[in-house]
């Protein structure tokens, strides 16, 4: 490959690459939140929040009180079709949602951020667990971006077929030496 070409593949991969990586939601410390400045927090629903039987953790939980509690604000924002299980999941977390978010396009994170007018993008986080649309869309629209790990292997069709190819880009990204620390997923 060309030099030129690996430049152009390098950068295309960055639009993949998380600010930051975590087993779990609820490991993000209140330190990383307060220091990077966030105010609003926007949270993907499937394998993030709950797992594939649609629970959710006890520290999960914990997490959401803290973060309430130190007035951080949290938005569920879902490419989930079922208003259904995005609203028991919105009820059951006290967090407010938006579903057919269609991510990773901007609309819906437009959406969402508009109803917070006095927080800019600088304060604002998405955290989920796939590559191509929580991360990319994240980026895309400018905000900071935390992959966590799925909670379990079994989801849904089209999910598991992009796995492989965020592999690849992991990869590449581990493969940088000021990654190479950050944690597994
Ligand atoms: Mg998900």
């Amino acid at each position: 490959m060309t030099n030129t070409k690996e430049t152009k593949r390098k950068s295309i991969l960055k639009n993949f690459y998380p600010d930051y990586i975590f087993e779990k939601v609820e490991d993000i410390p209140y330190d990383l939140i307060s220091r990077e400045g966030i105010r609003l927090i926007l949270m993907d629903m499937d394998n993030t929040l709950i797992d594939f039987k649609g629970k959710s953790s006890k520290n999960l939980k914990k997490w959401i009180k803290m973060l309430k509690s130190k007035d951080v604000k949290l938005y569920i924002i879902s490419n989930s079709f079922s208003e259904e299980k995005v609203k028991r999941v919105s009820k059951e977390l006290g967090v407010k949602y938006f579903f057919k978010a269609k991510k990773p396009l901007s609309r819906g994170f437009k959406m969402v951020c508009d109803f917070f007018p006095d927080i800019s993008k600088k304060e604002i986080m998405m955290v989920g667990d796939q590559l191509f649309t929580d991360i990319y869309g994240g980026n895309k629209f400018n905000i900071k971006t935390v992959l966590v790990k799925r909670i379990n292997k079994r989801e849904n069709f089209v999910s598991k077929f992009k796995r492989p190819a965020e592999k690849v880009i992991l990869n590449h990204y581990y493969n940088k030496e000021e990654n190479s620390e950050k944690c597994r997923v």
